[in-house]
């Protein structure tokens, strides 16, 4: 247990705010103070890309908590308040003109969305992280006819659905021949690629943008075949950046994030969690980061919880969810790329299907594609099993062999 009484937690996002949360339910009766950069009440970031940006919710309703909630955890939240550097020997983390000092500090400052180089002059070109990002990109929607999307993973797929869903001509422009969903990888590109064309999107796999044209505001992009694809709206969803750059100095050892034991100790009473950590997997033996909701919530408590009990907790195990014009996919565990997906429930040709991902005879991920309940029944087989034997019925047939 840790004898800490002032607690600082950089990051006002889902992790931060967890953090708070799950050290008073623990009974911490210290100070907590909040530092987040952004002017809003902490808010979560999965409806921007599902909801807000379609125009079914409006910006209030991603937010976390309400202000009630948020008193009753008797914190200092610093509002847009940026912490500028981080003194690990002397515990203290200086924000604008302020040094703060901490027990314990938990780093919370996720990523931030990698521009598309060039454009920054250029009216029209978006990317998406910020509540801030989602009304800008819907007011131009708004106004938009052709909307170009670059970016073969998650976001950049889901940016397409909604534009879609808006009415809007879509281009999808992927660098890879591919598209990945999460922890999934490009398992079930193909089934994406397949959603995406039957709900009218253009789809264009294995191109680089070389240009972005327009004077004053884009026009359109070139692809590295030199096709022009005219476009009033551009997003880039071309991959995030740890926001670290406040660390540099630090002692912290900094690699895509912030390197951690298993338990999220980055340094002598210094804890990172969320997008912006890179945990020890004590089982892979390998330092991983994911950009997952439920990953930073779970990290979050785990760090609070040892805070408060001095007791660790098990290793989080990846789970994430995504929602392409209406088909629900839920993804728990691993995907080793070189294990093709063995289904276990449903049929990927009926739109309907739980897939399982098998190394070594033991399931080390399932994947429910529009089969919430069979997603759950798979993963809790495989969390009660610690996954050991094949527990449930898995037919021989890779699932790329069916598609
Ligand atoms: C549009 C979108 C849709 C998504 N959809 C899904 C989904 O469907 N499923 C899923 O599992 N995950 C999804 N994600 C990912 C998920 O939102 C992230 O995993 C989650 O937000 C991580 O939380 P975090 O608190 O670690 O970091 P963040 O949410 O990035 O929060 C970090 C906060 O710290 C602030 N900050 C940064 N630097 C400083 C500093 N120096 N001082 C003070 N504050 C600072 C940032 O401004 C930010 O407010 C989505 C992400 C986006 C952008």
């Amino acid at each position: 247990m840790s004898d800490a009484t002032r607690i600082v937690i950089v990051g006002a996002s889902v992790a931060g705010l967890t953090t708070a949360e799950t050290l008073r339910a623990e009974g911490f009766t210290g100070s907590i103070t909040l530092i987040g950069d952004e002017i809003h009440a902490p808010y979560g970031r999965p409806p921007l890309s599902k909801h807000v940006l379609t125009g079914e919710w409006s910006p209030d309703q991603a937010s976390l908590s309400d202000p009630d909630e948020l008193a009753a955890l008797d914190l200092r939240l610093m509002q847009g308040a940026r912490a500028s550097s981080l003194d690990v020997a002397a515990h203290t983390v200086t924000v604008g003109d302020e040094v703060v000092r901490y027990d314990a500090l938990v780093i919370a400052t996720g990523v931030r969305a990698r521009r598309m180089a060039g454009t920054r002059d250029l009216a029209g070109v978006h990317s998406l992280r910020t509540v801030d990002d989602v009304v800008a990109l819907r007011t131009e929607l708004g106004a938009a006819k052709h909307v170009a999307v670059v970016g073969a993973g998650v976001l950049g797929s889901e940016i397409a659905a909604a534009a879609r869903k808006r009415g809007l001509d879509v281009t999808l422009v992927g660098r890879s021949s591919e598209l990945r969903l999460g922890q999934v990888g490009t398992h079930l590109s193909s089934l994406i690629a397949a959603l995406h064309r039957e709900n009218g999107v253009d789809l264009r796999l294995g191109f680089d943008v070389t240009q972005v044209l327009g004077e004053g505001r884009v026009s359109a992009i070139v692809l590295s075949d030199g096709t022009v694809v005219p476009a009033d709206v551009v997003v880039a969803a071309i991959g995030s950046l740890p926001a670290t750059e406040w660390l540099n100095g630090s002692g912290l050892t900094l690699a895509d994030g912030i390197v951690c034991d298993s338990n999220g100790l980055a340094a002598p009473d210094v804890y990172a969690i969320g997008d912006v950590a890179r945990w020890r997997d004590d089982l892979t033996t390998a330092y991983t980061r994911a950009e997952h909701h439920l990953k930073a919530t779970e990290q979050a408590q785990a760090v609070a919880r040892l805070l408060v009990t001095g007791e660790e907790s098990p290793a989080v195990v990846p789970f994430f969810w995504s929602e392409l014009y209406g088909t629900k996919i839920q993804a728990y565990g691993r995907f080793p790329a070189d294990e093709p997906l063995r289904t276990i429930a449903g049929e990927p040709g009926d739109g309907r299907f739980v897939a399982a991902s098998v190394e070594d005879g033991r399931v080390v991920g399932v994947v429910g594609w529009n089969m919430p309940r069979d997603f759950r029944l798979a993963r809790a087989d495989m969390v009660a099993s610690a996954a050991p034997a094949l527990s449930s019925p898995i037919t021989t047939d890779p699932i790329g062999a069916r598609l």
